[in-house]
């Protein structure tokens, strides 16, 4: 190769090695995949991220169906000024990116394979999937497996998990209605937070399987999911119960059910978050 073309393809790489893409189009091949042009996708990706959506939001009841009553003595409400949220002004890197089309999460599971992508492969039990609905309007996103789910395979499985089911059915949903699934697939060990190199080997992963379902509403679950899906480092309480537009998406993030274990008074807030989301899904709340 001429040298100044090598050089031109040498930066070009470097760049690619910058932004951490290696993984990403490294799986994506395969070959029985087709990459398309997605003009609705790249209309989308054009799209100002940072409005949130209009929450349409029904004044139902405010109590919690899913355990202790609502906190009245009030936690303060969060900043919800998005305006001041240092979210992404650019496109992800994924919303820019096309849809593989004619993907499945059969493809999905074949392509991450018994993955040694990341360190968390050494400790995993399982590699946890996701579960759920295809066809879900509803998808919930997590951090990454715990104890539980990584000797199940299966995501929220244990107490955080139950108290999810919980939430789920106070819905009027059942947990087999929506799809269920973490930003990492594989347990940290001592259940820390995922770092960012395992994020981003990984969460590609979860992005494709959203591609597939192409739910209505995206709910995450805690700060991971969150800033993961939104590229944020803000606090979530800064944001959560707004809505924000992820790949087609209308997208919501709530307090994590692991952080209601320990502050059951946040309770009442997921709830109303939840509430939004219904509002969305066209819900009501379960009978008591
Ligand atoms: N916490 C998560 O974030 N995900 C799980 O699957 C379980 C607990």
């Amino acid at each position: 190769m001429e040298s100044d073309k090598r050089a031109r393809v040498e930066a070009w790489l470097r760049y690619g090695a910058d932004l951490e893409l290696g993984p990403y189009y490294r799986d994506r091949v395969s070959s029985n995949v087709v990459v398309e042009t997605n003009q609705a996708a790249v209309a989308r990706s054009t799209a100002p991220r940072q409005s949130p959506i209009a929450a349409a939001a029904r004044a139902a009841s405010s109590s919690s169906s899913f355990g202790l009553a609502p906190s009245t003595s009030g936690a303060p409400s969060p900043a919800r000024s998005s305006a001041s949220t240092p979210f992404a002004q650019a496109p992800s890197l994924f919303e820019t990116s096309d849809r593989i089309t004619g993907d499945t999460f059969q493809l999905i599971r074949e392509t991450i394979g018994d993955c040694t992508r990341c360190k968390l492969h050494k400790a995993r039990t399982h590699i946890v999937f996701g579960v759920g609905s295809m066809k879900a309007e509803l998808v919930f996103v997590g951090e990454g497996p715990g104890h539980d789910e990584d000797i199940k395979g299966e995501p929220f499985v244990g107490r955080a998990g139950k108290l999810l089911t919980q939430m789920i059915e106070a819905m009027g949903l059942r947990r087999e209605d929506v799809y269920i699934c973490n930003v990492v697939k594989c347990r940290p060990p001592e259940n820390r937070l995922p770092e960012k190199d395992e994020i981003s080997t990984c969460s590609p992963f979860l992005f494709r399987q959203i591609d597939v379902i192409r739910p209505k509403v995206i709910c995450c679950l805690g700060s991971c999911a969150s800033q993961t899906l939104l590229q944020t480092t803000q606090g979530i309480s800064r944001f959560r119960g707004e809505w924000f537009d992820f790949r087609g998406s209308k997208l919501i993030a709530t307090y994590h059910p692991a952080y209601l274990l320990r502050n059951p008074n946040a309770k009442g807030e997921v709830w109303k978050d939840l509430q939004k989301v219904m509002t969305v899904l066209g819900l009501q709340p379960k009978r008591k």
